[in-house]
């Protein structure tokens, strides 16, 4: 049996790391077929929209998709596409683990940390109003039923992966209620677990304390607008955005994605790197139970980058993308 796969290639250098990780998944006998759906700038001129209806049907229709950098045209009118698939779709939780890689050198050794993000609510409901000339009011929205749904999300999956603490995040200091709110679900949620450890922190702390030691935390839990700030952070502490996975997941659709952008200062140039793609693309079959072609193609990934012949450009290296793809297939 072969699970069937939307692929959305996206712009920028969509194309190029989506097809160097099909490449490797191919290699590694992953069990999937793939169905091509339009998405970002390239689907605007043929279906009018950055996410169009019938990717969300493909999407909806296979449960699983996989998704490189979407751009979404500026100034004419547009929803973001991403914003669009994950409201659309419901996918709720912005997943993104954080993990040191073997060779890739930064100052912090050993990081492993998740950080959870609440994917629907929060500034990103997009209400904003010009209530007066220059006067503009943007709506922060926080229901008691996201924050206890992405909490559950978040202690079930903890418990599933034997993950010990988890950090919720928030400015409560300064947006008591909607901030508070989502603290009290964290909590609330939180009494049936209570052999999980649990704090709170605000958002301005985390991140200070994330420039000092990630290693001193496990598991991160915050709203919209912080969990997009500071996941950036945390990849940039392991390598950057060319290497860290990400997935949106819903009750039972879950979209794996780039978490970088459409790069265009590099896009067409053979420069990128695909590991933020591939490294999602294992994210998916691990979510499916295929653990051991993950074993597989991580120790390929893993050998490659250890022995530091072929890497990209953000890693140091002067390999192209095709190179370094076509080193992980060799170790394969
Ligand atoms: P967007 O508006 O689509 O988010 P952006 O340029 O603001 O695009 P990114 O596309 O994430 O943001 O790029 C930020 C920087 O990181 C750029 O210099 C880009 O070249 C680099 N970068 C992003 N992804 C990769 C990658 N996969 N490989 C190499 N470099 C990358």
């Amino acid at each position: 049996m072969k699970y069937r796969v939307t692929l959305i290639q996206g712009d920028g250098i969509g194309p190029e790391v989506t097809r160097a990780t099909c490449r490797v998944l191919a290699a590694a006998g992953a069990p999937i077929e793939w169905e091509d759906a339009p998405g970002g700038a390239a689907a605007v001129a043929q279906y009018g929209s950055p996410m169009p209806q019938e990717t969300l049907d493909s999407i909806q229709r296979n449960r699983l998709g996989l998704k490189g950098p979407l751009e979404t045209p500026k100034g004419r009118g547009f929803r973001s596409a991403n914003v669009t698939l994950r409201q659309e779709l419901n996918l709720f939780c912005g997943y993104r683990p954080v993990r040191s890689l073997p060779g890739v050198h930064t100052p912090y050794q050993g990081v492993d940390l998740v950080v959870l993000r609440e994917n629907t609510e929060d500034l990103y409901a997009g209400i904003e109003h010009e209530i007066g000339r220059g006067t503009i009011m943007s709506l922060k929205v926080s229901t008691a039923a996201a924050g206890e749904r992405i909490a559950r999300w978040a202690f079930e999956h903890m418990r599933n992966r034997g993950r010990r603490h988890i950090t919720c995040c928030h400015k409560a200091q300064v947006v008591p209620l909607a901030d508070g709110a989502f603290v009290d679900a964290f909590y609330e949620i939180g009494a049936g677990y209570p052999f999980i450890g649990k704090a709170d922190l605000p958002v301005d702390n985390l991140a200070f304390q994330l420039a000092q030691d990630p290693n001193q935390f496990d598991t991160l839990l915050l709203q919209n607008l912080y969990g997009d700030i500071l996941s950036d952070l945390a990849a940039g502490l392991v390598g950057g955005l060319g290497v860290a996975p990400g997935a949106n997941i819903g009750d039972r659709i879950a979209v794996f994605e780039a978490v970088h952008g459409t790069a265009p200062d590099i896009a067409g140039q053979g420069k990128a790197n695909p590991l933020s793609v591939l490294l999602s693309a294992l994210l998916m079959l691990e979510y499916v139970g295929e653990a051991k072609i993950v074993q597989r193609v991580e120790r390929a990934i893993f050998d490659v980058l250890e022995q530091g012949r072929y890497r990209t450009g953000d890693l140091g290296g002067t390999a192209t993308t095709d190179q370094f793809t076509d080193a992980i297939i060799d170790k394969l």
